[in-house]
């Protein structure tokens, strides 16, 4: 029997001779020189011209809401179906989250349900591209330009990816990134924010540091944040850009296998790719649906049996304990109920093998 994780990483030699290189030299805060030469290598990766290093995805952001003004009494459009940091980043800014379901093929933000939503008080629109999906970007951007609102991307699990040749994390006013070690990028812990606008890219880089005055160090005019990168995380990261292509072309190789070997089993639905989106796949979700032999739970458990470790999606942000209070929480979401209810995903990480990826499968036909 193997034992699958659902997600194992993959270091490259140049990662581990950087980070040696940075502990060997004392370079192991936020100066150092691999800061800004993985902020130009990942910024220019993904299409645009300024990126901000943060100590996590998180942070980059609140970082980010933060840097375009969002604060108390705004309102801030977020997806329903997330994981908790793209709405704990509008409520540290004090701001409030309105959600909108999710759109049942891509699992992304359903834009015909956005404007319904916009109010006076609404500031941003934060699409966040779900398992390396781009969100359908353009009536995004045109609701945004109408209503005059920021768009702040959540691009944590989209590195790569991308909306009619446009990269994610390129299109809205600033893109965020998060390089967890379950990302096709990681640094351990880390983020960024990229934009293309130089006077939000200095804001945040400032706002990122203490706001240190740029008259006076160590005098402060505004209230900032220590949310810096350190330059040992850094280097892994500029490591780990060494095989950036690689890594995309092996999630994309990685979901082409499971959809070989997966495409006839009744009942079990596979990941569908837009025309306008080039998918990678940063996880491989499939939905039980409700005609499928056992429940998702039993199915799960019985892989977990074979040694194959299995995720369920994400719950719906509104059902959360801590957020069912918001207003907007109160409405109904059937599409991310219905994700929490059936999805789950395959083991995707980037040391997936084939053979790894044939045991998976054979797994689930013999159970299905
Ligand atoms: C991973 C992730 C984040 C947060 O990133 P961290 O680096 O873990 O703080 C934010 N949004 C989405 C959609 C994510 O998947």
């Amino acid at each position: 029997m193997m034992t699958i994780p659902v997600n194992e990483p993959v270091i490259t030699p140049e990662a581990k001779k950087y980070v040696n290189d940075a502990l060997d030299t004392g370079w192991i805060s936020s100066a150092g020189k691999y800061i800004g030469e993985f902020e130009k290598a990942f910024a220019s990766y993904a299409g645009v011209q300024n990126g901000i290093a943060t100590m996590n995805g998180t942070a980059a952001l609140h970082l980010a809401l933060v840097t375009v003004g969002v604060g108390h009494g705004d309102e801030v459009i977020v997806p329903n179906f997330t994981m908790i940091a793209t709405a704990a980043a509008v409520l540290y800014t004090g701001a409030t989250p309105v959600f909108v379901d999710a759109e049942p093929e891509t699992f992304n933000i359903d834009v015909k349900k956005i404007e319904g939503k916009i109010t006076k008080k609404t500031k941003a629109i934060m699409p966040v591209h779900i398992y390396g999906h781009s969100c359908d970007m353009d009536p995004i951007l045109a609701l945004a330009e109408k209503h005059d609102l920021f768009v702040i991307e959540d691009a944590a699990e989209a590195h790569g990816a991308t909306y009619k040749g446009k990269k994610c994390g390129s299109m809205g006013d600033m893109g965020c990134f998060s390089f967890y070690g379950n990302k096709i990028v990681t640094t351990g812990e880390g983020g960024m924010v990229v934009t293309d606008d130089a006077a939000l890219a200095g804001r945040a880089r400032s706002l990122a540091d203490l706001a240190h005055s740029v008259k006076k160090r160590f005098w402060h005019e505004e209230l900032g944040f220590n949310y810096r990168m350190t330059n040992l995380q850094a280097a892994v990261g500029l490591g780990q850009m060494q095989q950036i292509d690689k890594f995309v072309a092996k999630k994309k190789w990685m979901a082409a296998e499971y959809e070989k070997r997966l495409k006839d089993v009744k009942e079990l639905r596979l990941p569908i790719t837009k025309p306008y989106a080039e998918n990678v796949y940063w996880m491989y979700g499939v939905l039980v649906e409700k005609d499928f032999p056992m429940s998702k739970d039993a199915f799960r458990a019985a892989l977990k049996e074979k040694g194959v470790d299995t995720r369920d999606f994400f719950y719906s942000t509104a059902s959360q304990p801590l957020l069912k209070h918001l207003p907007s929480a109160k409405e109904k979401f059937p599409v991310s109920d219905m994700l929490a209810e059936h999805g789950m995903y395959l083991p995707s990480g980037l040391a997936l093998t084939e053979k790894q990826i044939a045991y998976v499968c054979d797994t689930i036909l013999s159970v299905a």
